[in-house]
């Protein structure tokens, strides 16, 4: 039935099987005994929790000792980030049988002192022990002999995708080589706010000719290759970017323009060609170069070495542009500071205007952003007037109002011994923003 769930930590309920496996914070949740007994749901079955905006978990139940009423699914923080929900949200919990994973990739959360295979084995006798259960974006822990915490990993891949590990699950490691912990909370549409229509253009510009390249043989037309998304910082380029790599199971590699350009001498191309390379290596994936300009700008205004540079960096993309499954997409504020070259056919050739969001969008990234926050209710219904305010404001800088706002409420509660409070690691539990927060803000801002 339709459950309200309830924003709790399940910590008391995690024991030890075989003395050295944990049940992974995020996948446990709890009902009430007399709901379970309705959905005919033993102690320890699996539930499939799903938000009204199609999101689903495989969570294992217990009863509830303490049942609210009305009746309500508590979910861990992770469970939560996971499902992309926020406390109170509507949410449904159905009975599921779960199948077992035949491969599950995971991403270790802690540099691991040996070699990453060397841990897969023990991982999986540990997990599938433990009867885990996976789903990209969880995360499952385990005591490994090496170590003496848990070392948590991450779920990159799961076939089928929600399942439990088993005694025949193939476990494999994997860690994303450039961005360490880029992973950790990954994006998804229900992170993008006020951009409906980008994200269908973007889809079809990079998930048609990645996921089925054959519908462009078929009609023989040339498939987009790279895309240029344009508009001012903070927008969300690089955020939908990251969205669409995740909902469509890509690799996703970022490139940052100036950072690699900065790097030392002679050591750009040589990055560049290694980054691409990572990206044939685990096609599909979407290259996503930042501030493309800085390294591409028109070969006349530049100097001897970014001239070098413009003409490597054309050369490694002509060589992505053979790839089938490998997409570029570059951004860029500057789209005349670019070498025209690099908008030839065949290379970024296809474009989308992403401009600052419209009223309508500056709410839905509101409530994005403040999704985990704990929001007086009198203030949750004065978000619509907050996005009538904000005219002018990008995302970026409405992720900035709502940090603003929230620091604001722990100095308020905290006054002068924020530092204490905060080191204390308690004692916040009643902290909630208001709308005087959220006003104080965006004087701020
Ligand atoms: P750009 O690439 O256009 O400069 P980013 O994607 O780096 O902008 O945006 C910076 C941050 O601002 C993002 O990480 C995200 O948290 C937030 N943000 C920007 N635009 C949006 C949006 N449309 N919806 C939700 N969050 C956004």
């Amino acid at each position: 039935g339709d459950l309200d769930e309830d924003h709790e930590h399940t910590d008391e309920h995690h024991h030890h099987d075989h003395g050295h496996s944990h049940e992974a914070t995020s996948d446990v949740c709890m009902i009430d005994a007399s709901s379970l007994a309705t959905m005919g749901i033993d102690d320890k079955g699996v539930v499939e929790v799903s938000t009204t905006r199609g999101r689903t978990l495989l969570l294992r139940v217990v009863a509830d000792p303490h049942p609210t009423d009305p009746p309500s699914v508590r979910l861990s923080r992770a469970a939560l980030r996971v499902l992309k929900a926020a406390s109170g949200e509507a949410v449904q919990a159905r009975k599921v049988q779960v199948t077992q994973a035949k491969r599950v990739v995971l991403e270790p959360l802690a540099p691991l002192t040996r070699g990453l295979t060397t841990y897969e084995d023990e991982l999986s006798d540990i997990l599938g022990g433990g009867q885990a259960l996976v789903q990209v974006g969880m995360l499952v822990t385990a005591e490994l002999s090496d170590f003496r915490r848990p070392v948590y990993f991450r779920v990159l891949s799961s076939s089928p995708e929600q399942a439990v590990v088993g005694p025949d699950t193939r476990i494999v490691l994997r860690t994303s080589m450039l961005s360490p912990g880029a992973s950790a909370n990954l994006v998804t549409f229900d992170d993008v706010g006020g951009l409906d229509k980008e994200v269908d253009q973007v889809r079809e510009l990079i998930e048609t000719p990645l996921m089925y390249p054959h519908v462009y043989d078929h009609l023989g037309i040339n498939p987009p290759r790279g895309i240029l998304l344009h508009g001012p910082p903070g927008v969300g380029k690089t955020h939908l970017a990251r969205a669409i790599a995740n909902e469509i199971g890509a690799h996703f590699l970022y490139v940052n323009g100036p950072e690699i350009l900065s790097s030392v001498q002679g050591g750009t191309e040589a990055n560049l060609r290694s980054i691409f390379e990572e990206a044939m290596e685990s096609a599909p994936s979407i290259v996503l170069i930042d501030e493309l300009d800085a390294i591409a700008p028109p070969r006349r205004d530049t100097g001897h070495t970014d001239a070098r540079m413009g003409t490597q960096l054309l050369s490694l993309l002509d060589g992505l542009v053979s790839m089938e499954d490998v997409i570029v997409v570059g951004t860029t504020n500057r789209p005349e500071a670019l070498d025209p070259a690099l908008r030839r056919p065949g290379r970024l050739d296809r474009e989308l205007l992403i401009g600052p969001p419209s009223v309508a969008g500056r709410l839905e990234i509101l409530r994005i952003h403040t999704r985990g926050m704990p929001l007086e209710p009198d203030a949750q219904t004065w978000l619509p007037e907050l996005a009538a305010l904000t005219h002018g404001y990008t995302g970026a800088d409405l992720v900035n109002l709502a940090r603003e706002a929230g620091l604001h409420a722990l100095r308020r509660h905290a006054g002068p011994g924020l530092r204490a409070l905060a080191a204390s690691g308690h004692d916040t539990a009643h902290v909630l923003v208001t709308q005087d927060d959220l006003l104080h803000a965006l004087g701020q801002t």
